[in-house]
Formats: C-alpha cells, sequence, structure tokens
C-alpha cells in the first residue's frame, strides 16, 4: 500500500508547481491548507491583505481539488480552529494519520525556526524542500556572496542575466548593448501624459464572503477593505498581468520613479502580491517581458527595467535576507530611537507627499517604489525612526509584504540600518527631489524652494539635519563629500537655524 503524505500548503504559496506537491499521489496523499490566528495576526496586517489571502488561499483550494487533490481546508472561523500552523498540523496529523509531513521551504524566518519544531511536535517525519520558485537558489547566492566586502545589485544582477539568458545575445552581450538603462528611467510625468486605467477584478461570492469575515474578524487593524480589485485566482492575476503589459509596460522604463496627485499605480504592474503568494511565476513573467522586447512591442528601457526589478531586485534581497538573518532584524547602524509619527496611521499632516502616499496606502495596500523609498521611507530616515518600528509599518500596510523582501528594503534601502551592507549611501534626500518626480508639491501648503522658516518644506531643514547629527558615521562616505562639503559652507547662523527647526519639528511629532 503507497504510504500517504501530509502536504501543506502555506498561504504564500499558492502555485501549482510548488515542490511540495510535485510528487503529489492523488489516491492517496493530503493537501492541507489552514487560515490560523497566528499568522494573521504576528503583525497587525491590513485588512486587505489579510481578505487577499484567505480569498486567494481559498481559490486555490478549489483549483487543487478540480485536480484531483483531496484537500482539507481549515477555515478561520471553522469551531477547533487551533489558531496556529503547528497546532494545525497536529490536528491534521491526527485526522489523517501520514507517514511523513512534506512542505517548501518557509519564505520568513520566524516561520523557518517554528518548521525546525514540527517533527517533534507532530511525531512524523518533516521533509522541508527549496522553494524552486525563486531564479536563485540559497546555495548559489551564498557562493555569488562569498568573499564580497559589498554586496551590489548590479554585480548581482549581471550576474543573473548570463545565468539565465534573459535580455541577452546569443554571443553573450547584454541586449540594447547595455546591462543598465536606470538613468532612463527617471522622468518626470507631464501634464499631458495620461495615465492607464488599473486592472481591477470584481470580487466574486467567495471573496464577498471573506470580506465580510475578515471585517467581522479583524476590526481592529489598518486599512480599508473596500474598494478590493485584487486578482485572487491565478487566471485573474495573469489577466492582470497581461492588462500591465497592454497599456503600461511600454512606458514602465520611462516613468518608473515618477509620482502623481491622486495616482495611486500609474505605469506600475501592481504584480508584487501575486508573486509573492505564488499566483504568479516570475519566469513566465520576464519571460513576457523579454518577448514583448524581441517581438518590438516595448523599448528596451521597459523591458531591462522590469526584468532589472525581478531577476535583480527580487532574487537579491531574498538573498541579502537569507544571509544576514536573524540579526539583520536588529541592525541599527544610525542608532535611531524615535518613535514612527502618529499619522503613518492616519496620513493626517500638512505635508502632502506624505498624505498622498499614506492615505492610499491606508485605502489599496499599495505605494510604489519611490513612493516607499523616497516619501515615507525618506522622512523616515530623515526624522531618525526607529528601524524595527519602520519596519514593522512596512509589514503590516502593503499587501505585498513578506519579512523576507520588507526588511532589506526597509533596513537595507530605506533606513540604511545597516550601515551600507548593499546601498553605497543613505537614500536621503530634501523636498527637492520629490518635487522633481512629482506634482506633489503644487499641492502642499511648504515651500519646497525655501530650507528654513515656517512655510519651508520640512524635507528641506530635515535633510541637513539628517548629515548634521549623523555627520560622525557619513562624512566618510565618498558618495556624500560633496553634500558635506556643500553643508561646510553653510554659515554658523543656517546652521543653527537648520538646527533649530529641526529639533522643534522632531519633538512636535507625536
Ligand atoms: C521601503 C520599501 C518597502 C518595500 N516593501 C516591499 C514589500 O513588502 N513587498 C514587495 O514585494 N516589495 C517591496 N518593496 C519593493 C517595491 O517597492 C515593490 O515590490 C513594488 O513597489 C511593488 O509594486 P509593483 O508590483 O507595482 O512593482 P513594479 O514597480 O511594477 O515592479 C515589478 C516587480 O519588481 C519587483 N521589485 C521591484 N523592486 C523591488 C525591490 N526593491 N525588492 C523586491 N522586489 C522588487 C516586485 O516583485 C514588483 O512587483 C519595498 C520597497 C521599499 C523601498
Amino acid at each position: 500500500m503507497t504510504e500517504r503524505s501530509l502536504r501543506l500548503i502555506l498561504g504564500d504559496q499558492l502555485s501549482l508547481g510548488i515542490s511540495s506537491l510535485v510528487d503529489a499521489d492523488v489516491a492517496a496523499d493530503v493537501v492541507l491548507m489552514a487560515e490560523v490566528m497566528q499568522e494573521a495576526t504576528y503583525v497587525r496586517h491590513h485588512r486587505k491583505k489579510i481578505a487577499f489571502l484567505f480569498s486567494a488561499m481559498r481559490h486555490f483550494a478549489a483549483e487543487l481539488g478540480g485536480a484531483g487533490l483531496k484537500v482539507d481546508y481549515v477555515a478561520i472561523d471553522h469551531p477547533d480552529n487551533a489558531g496556529s500552523l503547528r497546532a494545525e498540523l497536529v490536528r491534521a496529523v491526527h485526522r489523517h494519520r501520514p507517514a511523513r509531513l512534506v512542505v517548501t521551504e518557509a519564505g520568513e524566518h520566524r516561520l523557518a525556526r517554528d518548521m525546525a519544531q514540527w517533527r517533534a511536535a507532530c511525531g512524523v517525519p518533516v521533509e522541508i524542500r527549496e522553494d524552486t520558485r525563486f531564479f536563485c537558489s540559497h546555495a548559489i547566492f551564498d557562493q555569488w556572496a562569498k568573499g564580497r566586502r559589498q554586496l551590489r545589485l548590479e554585480h548581482f544582477y549581471r550576474a543573473q542575466r548570463v545565468a539565465t539568458g534573459l535580455l541577452m545575445t546569443a554571443d553573450g552581450r547584454p541586449a540594447g548593448g547595455r546591462w543598465n538603462y536606470d538613468s532612463e528611467n527617471r522622468r518626470g510625468l507631464g501634464r499631458d501624459v495620461a495615465v492607464p486605467p488599473p486592472f481591477l477584478v470584481e470580487p466574486d461570492a467567495l471573496t464577498h464572503a471573506v470580506i465580510a469575515l475578515v471585517d467581522r474578524r479583524f476590526p481592529d487593524h489598518f486599512g480599508d477593505l473596500l474598494p478590493f480589485g485584487l486578482a485572487v485566482t491565478r487566471m485573474q492575476a495573469e489577466a492582470a498581468f497581461a492588462h500591465f503589459r497592454r497599456v503600461a509596460l511600454p512606458c514602465f522604463g520611462d516613468y518608473q520613479d515618477a509620482m502623481k496627485q491622486d495616482e495611486p499605480v500609474l505605469f506600475h504592474s501592481l504584480i508584487a502580491p501575486y508573486l509573492n503568494c505564488g499566483l504568479l511565476d516570475p519566469r513566465a513573467v520576464c519571460l513576457m517581458v523579454e518577448a514583448d522586447y524581441r517581438a518590438g512591442r516595448v523599448p528596451i528601457n521597459a523591458a531591462e527595467g522590469f526584468i532589472r526589478q525581478i531577476l535583480g531586485w527580487r532574487e537579491f534581497v531574498r538573498g541579502v535576507y537569507w544571509l544576514h538573518m536573524p540579526r539583520y532584524g536588529e541592525r541599527n547602524h544610525l542608532d535611531a530611537y524615535a518613535p514612527l509619527p502618529q499619522f503613518y496611521w492616519t496620513g493626517d499632516t500638512p505635508m502632502n507627499c506624505l498624505k498622498q502616499c499614506i492615505v492610499q496606502t491606508r485605502r489599496h495596500a499599495y505605494a510604489h517604489h519611490i513612493q516607499r523609498l523616497m516619501v515615507t521611507g525618506n522622512f523616515a530616515l530623515l526624522c531618525g525612526v526607529a528601524p524595527r518600528e519602520i519596519n514593522e509599518w512596512y509589514l503590516i500596510v502593503y499587501a505585498d509584504a513578506y519579512d523576507w523582501v520588507v526588511s532589506p528594503n526597509v533596513l537595507g534601502m530605506a533606513v540604511f540600518a545597516d550601515g551600507g551592507l548593499f546601498a553605497s549611501k543613505p537614500y536621503a534626500a530634501g523636498g527637492k527631489y520629490i518635487k522633481r518626480m512629482s506634482d506633489y508639491c503644487r499641492h502642499c501648503q511648504f515651500d519646497v524652494d525655501s530650507t528654513v522658516g515656517e512655510d519651508a518644506c520640512p524635507f528641506n531643514y530635515l535633510y541637513w539635519h539628517f548629515l548634521m547629527r549623523n555627520r560622525d558615521r557619513l562624512a566618510g562616505n565618498a558618495r556624500l563629500k560633496l553634500i558635506y562639503s556643500a553643508l561646510d559652507r553653510f554659515g554658523p547662523d543656517r546652521r543653527e537655524a537648520i538646527r533649530g527647526q529641526s529639533e522643534r519639528f522632531l519633538n512636535s511629532l507625536n
């Protein structure tokens, strides 16, 4: 008789090709899926994110059932729900008496640690398989990183291009002649540029039921449940990506860094929630974009810019995360201890750029990269917010948030808490950057062209104050030399004015 395996599928493992299912025996095996409070509340996730994942899990369970697999699905409101994955596994082992448990490795360190206890808790062998949905395995990343003093995305990315052949010519050169078109990804959005409509899915009955459930069970969590337009099945996610390729990808490269009043998505793909939970496959996505370039449907700066995000950044931050966890989460290179400003939860601030980004985050559980990095992240950096607090905020507020992708982006990129493990300098900027890349300043009460004075944009004085405050740690950075020379040319009165206004401002937060 065939031995039965219990195969656990986690909420971010909604892929038919996941390693834990590749050898599933339809006649003998049972697939376990469980909605548990521990996962839904280890931080107080955005309500839309919980609804998205529960609905996507329920749809995925139906898809597996349709493929003939026996699925044991434990809903959050099941009367016997034990509240944690480990406890649900123990219950499932009693129900199904499997010979072994098969699972794909956890995406987050927190859960990987827990998995190490499962054998003892369940009393059956636990086979933990590699997550093969990424281009780069842990072993390959570790090998690449070995002996390097600094980890640089550009070096990793080129190696990935060569390894995969994506956007490469037959004789091993980068397509278009250059590896990187980053310098062509920075156009501001003129008034005449029409922004394409985002792709929205009409929720079905199952999603409506989940939305009602989340409304009832998670009343105190951050964020709006409605409107709800996220894809919750593989086919819907594929349709969302097809829509992006058709209407936005050709301009993705040009306007990657642009921001616009009341326009949350612009030319971005909005696919991170789908990639990160498994509804979309990163390889398939990159191949389709490469095909668009080769067929002449999109320019190289769009195709390369997009593929760099997935083949480059997404893989790179995952590699950094696993290389440096668990201590990575404790880094605080700049000794930043300020609390997170209360308005990060409400958007109630007169600074228009922050208000725009936070209000859309609360409503849509989405902000694009530059909004995250150069508005909310930059402001937290300038104010010296404690890395753990701002990291947790990012983990809570986005539908695509998982620790493996949040921590390096926040601690490494946004607030320089790792001291430059992979960023060559802090992404600190004054209001002029936001003015150049957006129209936010035109709708703001503060004067982005003033550095000090009651009307001055707080980003401006806080920027110089940040540099003064962190001179010991940052003045030696070659990329900040010119900036520190500029600061040194400020007279004592100007410096004192910046210091005084910054301190008054920082003391007034919260
Ligand atoms: C402070 C901060 C926090 C972030 N938190 C998250 C997060 O919780 N989850 C998340 O998936 N991404 C995160 N990112 C990266 C990036 O901002 C989002 O992936 C992107 O905004 C998602 O929107 P999109 O799907 O429209 O992306 P697009 O702009 O259309 O890009 C396409 C894809 O590239 C990938 N990508 C792009 N940049 C990055 C990056 N820096 N790291 C990893 N993948 C990247 C994503 O999968 C994204 O879907 C964060 C970045 C910063 C600076």
